[in-house]
């Protein structure tokens, strides 16, 4: 039997701000069973599609994004907030509630007709994963699912996403 992931994700009510009720999901990866088996499920949807690369968006989406690229024995890529790669990058600017936000990449981190997927922790309105496929576009790089651990059913990330590929381990 399969391990309930959901008993590992603790609901924290008002962060970071008012009203917004944050799901943690330190207690999974304080656990070694369960982070285990998180990769694990991931490591065997991808394990046969060919892929060149693990793209993970920072910071907890490098936390699932890592280990699994280690499992299937391919690289890493790192997406990351603005001024911290060292190397030339592309960005894209994206635009929160409140304000924006922006991604980058280094330019040479992907060949053009790469085969990646994008991993990173929660799919909430969607805008930071669908300001990663833009980049990933700009490469050239083929995009063959985007992987989450939790999805926030409620917050319309599947429409932002519209008919890009996404997989997510567990729904609210
Ligand atoms: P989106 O751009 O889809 O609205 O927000 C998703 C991003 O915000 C992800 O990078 C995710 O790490 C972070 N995020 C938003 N809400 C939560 C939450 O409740 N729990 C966690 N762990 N991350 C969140």
């Amino acid at each position: 039997m399969s391990l309930d992931l959901t008993q590992f994700v603790r609901n924290i009510p008002d962060f970071p701000i008012p009203g917004v009720q944050f799901k943690d999901i330190t207690p999974l990866l304080g656990n070694a069973q369960a982070f285990d088996a998180a990769i694990e499920h991931f490591a065997q949807r991808y394990a046969n599609q060919q892929l060149q690369a693990i793209v993970g968006i920072e910071s907890r989406g490098f936390i699932f994004g890592a280990p699994l690229a280690l499992r299937l024995g391919i690289g890493f890529v790192p997406i990351r907030k603005p001024g911290k790669l060292p190397a030339q990058t592309i960005g894209v600017d994206y635009s929160l509630e409140y304000g924006t936000n922006r991604l980058e990449i280094h330019n040479d981190a992907l060949q053009a007709g790469d085969r990646v997927v994008v991993v990173d922790d929660l799919l909430a309105t969607g805008g930071t994963v669908v300001a990663a496929c833009d980049l990933l576009n700009q490469l050239g790089a083929e995009m063959v699912e985007a992987a989450f651990l939790i999805e926030l059913t409620f917050l319309g990330g599947r429409e932002k996403l519209g008919n890009r590929p996404f997989y997510a381990q567990i729904q609210y």
